[in-house]
């Protein structure tokens, strides 16, 4: 059972309740109504703005497996500029990654697609239009948006994804369904970087003090500041006893369908 559904049956429940009990003791207890909804209401909400909540579906978070290692992902790529760079450091420390990417975005850059697969990252699905209403949409639009990226991918490298990301972490009912339907594995991740709208030194510093093992860190391949952010953050995990391992590990997942 979701927290969704635990949340329906409790406000169900505990409105009976309230009722029974106000027949009996008095019209005020009727007003407990307020704050209870309210609360419900809050709820929905906080569970749709935070995929970490794992409120309406679950979302994969964290490591499946001990000890002190975290997996990088990046998303709303590929990008002409920024991917080839994070491509060139995660060579050189020898780091395998995950990429989560928009359906529009392949059909322009299919060729950094196909770099990204074969150095060894997984490539994942993050909707094809990454619509800032993506959330809004219907179940069957959402589940046309998953099924085309993974048809793009698949035509790409040969290969379709099992992992989907929500565009900007965003959980709904309707989405839910869609996720089901196409047979899709939700992915949230549990350390946000913020390398979309911070100064590089308070990002890097951030990541730094919020880190943990078993994390999924959350990058952006198309953002200016992304590289440098993890050309001096890289070094730290490093100097400090983390192995950063390949998503599909992390997760103990198999990133793409069986042929
Ligand atoms: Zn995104």
């Amino acid at each position: 059972m979701t927290k969704y559904q635990f949340s329906n049956i409790s406000l169900v429940v505990s409105t009976i309740i309230i009722v029974a009990l106000d027949y009996f003791i008095g019209y005020w207890l009727i007003l407990l109504l307020i704050p209870l909804f309210a609360f419900y209401i809050s709820l929905l909400v906080m569970g749709s703005a935070s995929i970490r909540f794992n409120f309406y579906l679950k979302s994969l978070k964290r490591a499946a497996i001990p000890g002190k290692i975290v997996a990088l992902t990046f998303d709303d790529g590929p990008d002409e500029k920024i991917t080839p760079k994070i491509l060139e450091i995660l060579d050189f420390y020898n780091i395998k990654a995950g990429f989560f990417c928009v359906g529009s975005k392949i059909e322009e850059s299919p060729k950094i697609v196909k770099t990204v697969f074969s150095k060894g990252h997984v490539v994942g699905n993050h909707s094809y239009s990454h619509s800032k209403i993506f959330d809004l949409r219907s179940t069957k639009n959402m589940i046309i948006e998953i099924e085309k990226t993974n048809d793009l991918i698949e035509k790409t490298i040969g290969k379709k994804p099992t992992l989907f990301r929500p565009p900007f972490g965003v959980t709904n009912p309707l989405l839910a369904k869609a996720i089901k339907t196409t047979g899709v594995i939700s992915l949230g991740w549990s350390l946000r970087s913020w390398d979309t709208n911070g100064k590089i030194d308070k990002v890097v510093s951030r990541l730094k003090r919020k880190v943990h093992a078993g994390d999924i860190i959350l990058f952006h391949d198309n953002r200016e500041n992304t590289p440098e952010i993890l050309s001096r953050f890289l070094p730290y995990l490093i100097d400090n006893g983390y192995q950063v391992v390949p998503l599909d590990k992390l997760l103990k997942v198999k990133a793409y369908e069986e042929n």
